[in-house]
């Protein structure tokens, strides 16, 4: 049977559809008030930049507004704090996008778990990743949760299934790792000290590549019939996984590009949304 093309691209498209419509009721009901999502830049790294207008550009697609704070690269713990206490008090602003990361004189854990948890649309707080490690409502990392929403679009069975995660990262590895364990998947996690790589990524039936290495899980380590998500992307068109290797042989797999990214921004824009009606039915 052919791989089945885990389509991110396509996926995203059909959510952002319905997100219009649950935007366009929001307006409605609310004195075409739209939902809003507040990004936070701080510096002037270019691909940071380049995914802060990939936010704001899908905001405007689905109707919503985005408010943009740029600060600049000698900001300091403490300026990015009150500026994420402001939007936190804001009512007019429903969810908060810290993109990562930050320079390195900023104490990023700190400023993420600063956001408010009914605004922390991009799953990034401690107090979330622990709601959800524990099964209670909290908005999910958006990466990780864009890759859960695509398994089950596309019915991957996970339940039972062996699944390895290769990263461990606070807004990747582990909260994936979790998600996947809360569908009853049994987990591994790999990381930098892992001994033999190849031989855990073998017993993989679900396998996520979340390492930031070009192509670094090699095609011959996965097993035949898995099915593999690959979160990197890097120059060229590569991803974490040497997927090109494996697209005749495994069950299912997520293209790069046009897999794992879309979904991230479309779950980001889901959140956001889901955030606004929370407010509004307050
Ligand atoms: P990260 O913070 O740099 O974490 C990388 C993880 O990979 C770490 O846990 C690290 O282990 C592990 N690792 C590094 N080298 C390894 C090796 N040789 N063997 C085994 N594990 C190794 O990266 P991240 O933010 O999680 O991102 C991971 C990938 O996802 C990147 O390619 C990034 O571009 C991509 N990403 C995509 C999106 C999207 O929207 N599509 C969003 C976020 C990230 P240690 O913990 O031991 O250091």
């Amino acid at each position: 049977m052919p791989a089945i093309l885990l389509d991110g691209k396509a996926l995203s498209a059909k959510i952002e559809t319905e997100l219009s419509a649950r935007v366009e009721r929001i307006r409605q009901q609310n004195n075409n008030v739209a939902p809003i999502l507040a990004t936070i830049l701080v510096g002037a790294d270019p691909a940071s930049a380049t995914y802060v207008k990939m936010k704001g550009n899908a905001c405007r697609r689905v109707g919503m507004e985005s408010i943009k704070v740029e600060m600049d690269e000698d900001t300091t713990t403490e300026q990015l704090l009150a500026q994420i206490q402001q939007l936190n008090d804001n009512p007019d602003v429903h969810g908060i996008l810290l993109q990562h990361p930050v320079p390195a004189q900023i104490d990023e854990r700190a400023c993420f778990d600063a956001i408010a948890l009914e605004k922390d649309v991009d799953g990034v707080t401690s107090l979330g990743f622990g709601k959800m490690a524990m099964q209670q409502f909290a908005y999910g990392s958006a990466t990780p949760a864009g890759i859960m929403a695509i398994l089950k679009a596309y019915d991957i069975e996970i339940e039972g299934k062996h699944a390895v995660v290769v990263g461990r990262s606070a807004i990747l590895g582990k909260p994936m790792a979790m998600m996947l364990l809360n569908e009853n998947a049994t987990v591994s996690i790999c990381h930098s000290r892992t001994e033999n790589l190849p031989d855990m990524v073998r017993q993989a039936d679900i396998l996520v590549g979340a390492v930031g290495r070009p192509e670094l899980i090699r095609g011959d380590w996965i097993k035949d019939d898995a099915v593999v998500i690959d979160a990197g992307y890097h120059p060229g068109g590569v991803g974490d996984i040497e997927i090109s290797a494996i697209t005749d042989r495994c069950r299912a797999y997520t293209p790069v590009p046009g897999g794992v990214g879309p979904m991230t921004i479309a779950t980001l824009m889901t959140q956001t949304v889901m955030a606004a009606e929370r407010y509004y039915q307050k």
